[in-house]
């Protein structure tokens, strides 16, 4: 029985090991926000660095043929403007970020850095013009410390330590017995969704770059988090050339320009003050949410009555 069962347990082992390498390799595609499916084309150049002006030209994207997702998607993020991109979930908003980042490839139409293509540039000097704080952070397993420095490997421990504390992680990462050193991911401490959001700020505070990709969702989290995160989102964007997907709609008032996305269209565009003006579709988003949060402050000065 001793016999049969060391073999047994050794492949128990195995096996374990190998789901979570590939836990790990899945993760570390969502991580790096790579698909092993986009190649460079042989000899592609690096992207020319300039003033940063982003341009979707008429593009269309659909994860599968048969369910077209963007339908003709055009506007520009003139340099160190911010266009915030607001509309229902499932419009097709995050597809924006990843196309820009180059996860995926546009079945037409084209998106242009300073002019240039992106799909005909190297990938890694794409990446290392962009910052990218996505919906849903995934964290290496590794140091809270390794996953801010993967922003910027040659950053000194002083330039960690500023990046979070301007995206209002320092102090949580001080209360932790081993600090920087704390392992974090699966198999380390578990952070919640407004921490990991927090060390995504910190990392793209230490990247620098001069494009930013917010895809906000603090939604899910408190208002006192949330009003934090925000302060720290704005703080990065000033002089970047900045997109924003905005859960929330209190966040793009200030937006040089906002667009409505509906089923992968772009229905409304323009200034908060405009298309309030225009009284159409986000004129309706706006005043629906304001409801609801003249609903919850209610709700919760009844709760704090009670
Ligand atoms: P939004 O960010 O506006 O909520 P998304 O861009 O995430 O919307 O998604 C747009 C649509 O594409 C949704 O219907 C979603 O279910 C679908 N979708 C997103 N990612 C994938 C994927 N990897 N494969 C297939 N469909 C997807
Ligand atoms: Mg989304």
């Amino acid at each position: 029985l001793v016999q049969l069962s060391m073999p047994l347990n050794f492949m128990g082992m195995i096996y374990r090991e190998i789901k979570q390498a590939l836990i790990d390799i899945d993760d570390m595609f969502r991580i790096l926000h790579r698909n092993p499916e986009i190649a460079d084309r042989p000899n592609a150049p690096a992207l020319v660095p300039g003033p940063a002006e982003v341009r979707f030209e008429d593009v269309h994207f659909a994860y599968n043929p048969d369910r077209p997702i963007l339908r003709g998607v055009s506007f520009a993020v003139p340099s160190g403007k911010t266009v915030a991109i607001v509309g229902p979930s499932g419009a097709g908003k995050s597809t924006l970020s990843r196309l820009l980042f180059r996860f995926y490839e546009p079945q037409a139409g084209r998106i242009t850095i300073d002019g240039q293509d992106i799909a005909a540039i190297r990938q890694d000097s794409l990446r290392a013009a962009i910052g990218m704080v996505p919906q849903d952070t995934v964290l290496f397993n590794d140091t809270i410390g390794y996953n801010i420095r993967y922003g910027r490997w040659e950053a000194t421990e002083a330039e960690v330590r500023e990046a979070a504390r301007l995206a209002q992680i320092d102090r949580f990462i001080e209360s932790l017995p081993e600090g920087y050193d704390t392992p974090v991911g699966e198999r380390g401490l578990k952070l919640s969704g407004g921490e990991k959001q927090r060390v995504a700020i910190a990392r793209t505070i230490l990247k620098g770059p001069p494009i930013l990709v917010l895809d906000e969702a603090t939604s899910a989290l408190d208002s006192f988090t949330e009003s934090q995160i925000q302060d720290a989102l704005d703080r990065i964007a000033r002089g970047r050339t900045t997109l924003v997907i905005a859960h929330r709609l209190s966040t793009v008032v200030d937006a040089d320009q906002i667009l409505v996305l509906d089923k992968g269209v772009i229905v409304e565009r323009g200034t908060h003050a405009a298309l309030l003006d225009q009284d159409g579709v986000y004129a309706a988003l706006w005043n629906r949410q304001r409801e609801a949060d003249a609903a919850r402050a209610a709700l919760r000065r009844a709760e704090e009555e009670a």
